[in-house]
This record gives structure tokens, C-alpha cells and sequence, in this order.
């Protein structure tokens, strides 16, 4: 058994809130490659009915997205009892001063900045799930 599967055998369950397909197509390549199951969603709105549904292990939820944003959906997601207790951890382009604060402040357990690191992205999302 690797670090990302849980006690019962399966798989890591991560929900990928991404609207570009480049960028959600590389992360789905890395993240299964690394032993977890995918699902994408393009919007926070969709986002937020997945995570209710489908009770993520986590939630990789990009910031800049078309209408509601990542940080709004977070928000959501942390105030409803069925959704808050799921890490949330915030991908975003622009990690400009004063974006952690924000990011925090939205509910996120953590960030990782844009483009992603291929060769840390499932060693850092582990130590989420471990939590
Ligand atoms: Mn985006």
C-alpha cells in the first residue's frame, strides 16, 4: 500500500475544479499517475454540486474561474456541514501579496501556486489528506 490510498484500498478521491482544459488535462495525468481517481469539474457552481454528491477525499479548486469564483465556492463549501470537513487546497496563477491571506480567509487548508509542480503535486496533497 502507497501513502495515498486509505486504509480500505481505494484510491484517494480528489474533485479537480479547473476551467482550462490544458491545465485540468496535465493535473488528471499527474494525479492518476501518482495513484489517485479524478474528477473534473469546470465551475464553481458545478463544483459545489459534485462535492455534495460525490463527497471528494479533497477538493484541487482553481481560483480564477468563469463566473463564481474558487474562493466563493470555497466559502460555500466550508459553510455547509455536508462539504466543510473536505480539504480544500487552492491552485492559483497569480500568488500576488495578500492572496494567501485571502485564500485562507475563504476556508482553503492551503495553496499551491500555478503551473503546477508535476513532481510534488501528489507528495503535497498526501499531507492534506493525512489531516
Ligand atoms: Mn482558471
Amino acid at each position: 500500500m502507497d501513502g495515498n490510498e486509505q486504509e480500505t484500498g481505494a484510491k484517494a478521491r480528489i474533485l479537480l475544479v479547473e476551467d482550462n482544459h490544458m491545465n485540468s488535462r496535465l493535473t488528471e495525468f499527474v494525479l492518476e499517475r501518482d495513484g489517485y481517481a479524478v474528477e473534473i469539474v469546470t465551475t464553481g457552481e458545478d463544483a459545489l454540486v459534485a462535492a455534495r454528491e460525490n463527497k471528494p477525499d479533497l477538493i484541487l479548486m482553481d481560483i480564477q474561474l468563469p463566473g463564481m469564483d474558487g474562493l466563493e465556492a470555497t466559502r460555500i463549501l466550508k459553510q455547509d456541514p455536508q462539504t466543510a470537513s473536505v480539504p480544500i487546497v487552492a491552485i492559483t496563477a497569480h500568488a500576488m501579496r495578500g492572496d494567501e491571506e485571502r485564500i485562507i480567509a475563504a476556508g482553503c487548508e492551503g495553496y499551491i501556486p500555478k503551473p503546477i509542480n508535476t513532481w510534488k503535486l501528489g507528495e503535497t496533497l498526501s499531507r492534506y489528506l493525512q489531516d
